[in-house]
């Protein structure tokens, strides 16, 4: 019953993994003993406080996997393969927990407090157990719930999945913050945004690599999160001149290549990027 008021993104990358993955059966058999075994990955994408010169702030956790079934598979392909074979619930388990483990020693490592995010599956959380499930993964790594974002992919989402939505309401009540991820380039209800219990609003890639539209878009986009107290934090910034934009547009935080790429634990702990690490 997990697909109870769900949107299905539709030409997306995921799907059309799904379509051409011919031996998809011998990937799920290998992704399942990657599960057993712990070997999947983890990467970390710096999140920067925009108006204060690119400080890391957060993470942003990525789930990673070579299959050697199917080399090429993206993350995102990877993403649909577990959602279509009932690995998800067990995946996203895995990342959360490997995630709020790393989360220590990078903050360690950057000597000041950070934000981790997750992402979660909308299939994850129609699940009547999900938040009791995750915070008990929270818990169980030492985490602290209000140093956690989850993030979940706005276009999947109904606002009519009760379900979904009571899974959220818990988790916030300890005080764990929700973000729509990809905000503006899927179906987006501006209603939506009123009554669904978000904090913080991400906005997706194309958005602002759209030079000729972009200035307007996250003018817009900005206010209408300010409206509705959401914070922001704007994903795909590549260049200077985007990363300006969104300083003079007033945007919090700001995620992108410009940045830094997502990095394992141990690129980050032994090569702490100078360049963007706190001044103090
Ligand atoms: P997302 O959550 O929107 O994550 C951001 C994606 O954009 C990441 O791709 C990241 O590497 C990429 N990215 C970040 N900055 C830039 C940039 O400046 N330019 C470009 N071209 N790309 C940038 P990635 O790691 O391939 O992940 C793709 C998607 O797969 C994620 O999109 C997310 O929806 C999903 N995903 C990844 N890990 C997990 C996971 O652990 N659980 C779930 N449920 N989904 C995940
Ligand atoms: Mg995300
Ligand atoms: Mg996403
Ligand atoms: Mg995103």
């Amino acid at each position: 019953r997990a697909d109870i008021g769900l949107y299905r993104a539709k030409a997306t990358g995921r799907n059309q993994t799904t379509l051409e993955s011919a031996q998809r059966p011998a990937v799920v058999s290998e992704l399942r003993a990657a599960l057993d075994s712990g070997t999947i990955d983890v990467h970390y994408q710096p999140i920067v406080d925009v108006a204060d010169c690119g400080r890391i702030v957060g993470y942003e956790a990525l789930v990673r996997w070579t299959s050697t079934e199917q080399p090429d598979l993206t993350p995102s392909g990877l993403i649909t393969i577990a959602e279509s074979s009932d690995l998800i619930d067990e995946l996203g388990r895995a990342v959360l927990y490997r995630a709020c483990t790393d989360a220590h020693s990078i903050q360690r490592t950057l000597g000041s407090r950070l934000t981790l995010n997750v992402n979660v599956s909308c299939l994850e959380l129609v699940r009547e157990t999900y938040a009791t499930r995750a915070l008990a993964t929270v818990a169980a790594a030492g985490w602290p719930f209000d140093q956690l974002v989850l993030e979940i992919t706005e276009s999947e989402l109904a606002a009519d999945s009760e379900q979904a939505m009571a899974q959220l309401q818990q988790l916030r009540r300890v005080g764990i913050r929700i973000a729509i991820d990809d905000f503006g380039s899927g179906y987006s209800s501006l209603n939506r945004l009123a009554s669904l219990p978000w904090d913080i609003l991400k906005i997706d890639r194309p958005i602002i690599g759209d030079a000729a539209s972009a200035r307007p878009m996250l003018t817009a986009i900005t206010a209408l999160s300010a409206a509705f107290g959401l914070d922001v934090i704007v994903e795909g910034i590549e260049t200077q001149d985007q990363a300006r934009l969104a300083a003079e547009l007033g945007i919090g935080n700001a995620q992108g290549f410009l940045y830094g790429r997502a990095m394992s634990l141990d690129e980050i702990t032994s090569a702490m990027p100078a360049a963007t690490a706190a001044p103090d």
